[in-house]
């Protein structure tokens, strides 16, 4: 019998306390309508850290679908991923969010947006384990 070794990376993510804490009280401010941010930080051998957080420009908002344009960001490869919200409670990601995938992850934060509440999914909607750092350095 043959054993197979998957080479498939599983990617982990971590995500510093104090960003967690910045997207959560971001999505709370904008609630009913959705909202967007831009993750940055480190991708290493399939780990994500999570570091940073950048506003994305001309970002527009509504219920059901929070966006930008691609094009307007500057090329920047401490880019990792992006943040959404979903007010509606369900972390689920929408053809759209895998449609606009953006970098390694897509974290979706469903209402109420409380620290169980943070879902993060790789380009083919894997869900992808999240780890809280509060490690300060
Ligand atoms: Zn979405």
């Amino acid at each position: 019998m043959i054993f197979f070794k998957t080479e498939k990376h599983q990617r982990t993510i971590t995500i510093k306390k104090d960003v967690r804490d910045g997207i959560l009280s971001y999505c709370k401010m904008n609630h009913p309508n959705e909202c967007i941010l831009v993750l940055r930080g480190k991708s290493r051998k399939g780990k994500i850290l999570v570091d940073g957080l950048v506003i994305p420009p001309f970002f527009h908002t509504g219920p059901t679908f929070a966006g930008f344009p691609h094009s307007f960001l500057p090329f920047d490869t401490s880019y990792v991923g992006t943040v959404h919200s979903h007010p509606s409670g369900v972390a689920k990601p929408s053809v759209t969010d895998l449609h606009n995938f953006f970098g390694f992850v897509s974290i979706i934060i469903q209402s109420p947006y409380e620290d169980g509440d943070v879902f993060a999914y790789d380009r083919d909607g894997n869900l992808l384990e999240v780890t809280i750092s509060s490690d300060q350095s």
